[in-house]
């Protein structure tokens, strides 16, 4: 009898709560020196500086990518370099992400290399002494095949890189425009709403990737989040820092988490850096992961349409 009720004590124990599971996530931020719809350099100075005060606050050693194409604007290129300089300062490795966002799937490895050489001039000076050496792929779009790939990760190896895949996407490249919209009118509460908002949507795709990780590998990860510098991360960043911690989060390097062996390329091969999508696909699954509430994506499906 006492044994069979030790048995069902046992049994009924709840299972460890996942608050008190060490989680582990490197952040990325592309796009530098400003993702989305270009404004003035005292604005991105100032999102720059939202940006490495939640960095500092809470310690994360994060990797910043570089499209060099956008340091180009008449009248503005000395300033939009200065931004570079103040990622540096703020303690922000930089890595690139070629010279004009050039995406794989569609582009000749050559048109490809070519793009990415003239991706880490400017860079390379700034980061002095050290050396630019990660490279993250615009669109998320590897090679058409995966001889393309490993072609254009043997010459990039040849400078000193490698590749930063991510396994969990937070989305803010679309939900910066419906941010970008309700800052153009002034709308003070919906700015907050969106803010909110997107932090509860992060959390919910982080929790998505734990789930897709559990799945597939029966055991956590070492996850890196795809994050865009625009204002809308910048100014929720330090609140998602704060939920992700209450999650149990811990901020690792991309050096760190590239360590974990779900980062070699998986068997089946699919041209995507979504870590995450390429093993699933591998391995036969298909993944549906939650989506942004439909005013945070309106305005960036009508802005679509007008460019149509
Ligand atoms: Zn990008």
């Amino acid at each position: 009898m006492r044994k069979i009720s030790l048995f069902l004590f046992f049994l009924l124990l709840p299972a460890a709560p996942l608050q008190t599971q060490t989680r582990e996530v490197a952040i990325t931020i592309d796009d530098l020196p400003l993702n989305g719809a270009q404004f003035e350099p005292a604005r991105i100075r100032k999102m720059t500086e939202n940006f490495l005060a939640a960095i500092k606050k809470h310690q994360i050693p994060a990797v910043g990518f570089v499209n060099e194409t956008l340091l180009y604007r008449a009248g503005e290129t000395d300033a939009r370099i200065a931004i570079l300089k103040q990622w540096i300062e703020g303690g922000v490795e930089l890595g690139n992400h070629n010279f004009s966002h050039l995406g794989f799937a569609n582009a000749a490895l050559a048109d490809f290399e070519d793009d990415f050489v003239r991706g880490d001039a400017v860079t390379r000076i700034l980061m002095k002494p050290n050396k630019p050496r990660y490279f993250r792929h615009p669109f998320l779009q590897m090679g058409k095949t995966a001889a393309d790939e490993k072609a254009f990760e043997d010459f990039a190896a040849t400078r000193g890189y490698k590749m930063a895949p991510v396994t969990v996407d937070v989305m803010d490249w679309l939900i910066n425009v419906a941010h970008a919209k309700a800052r153009a009118q002034n709308d003070e509460a919906l700015i907050k709403r969106v803010g909110e908002e997107y932090v509860k949507f992060a959390a919910q795709r982080f929790d998505y990737s734990e789930q897709i990780a559990q799945e597939l590998f029966g055991r956590p990860i070492k996850h890196i989040v795809l994050m865009h510098a625009n204002e809308l991360t910048a100014e929720n960043l330090d609140a998602l820092a704060v939920t992700l911690k209450s999650k149990g989060y811990k901020f690792i390097s991309v050096e760190d988490a590239l360590q974990d062996p779900v980062y070699q390329m998986p068997e089946k091969y699919l041209g995507t850096s979504d870590r995450l999508g390429h093993w699933a696909f591998s391995q036969g699954k298909k993944l549906t992961p939650p989506q942004p509430a439909e005013f945070l994506q309106q305005p960036y499906l009508d802005n679509q349409r007008n460019r149509r």
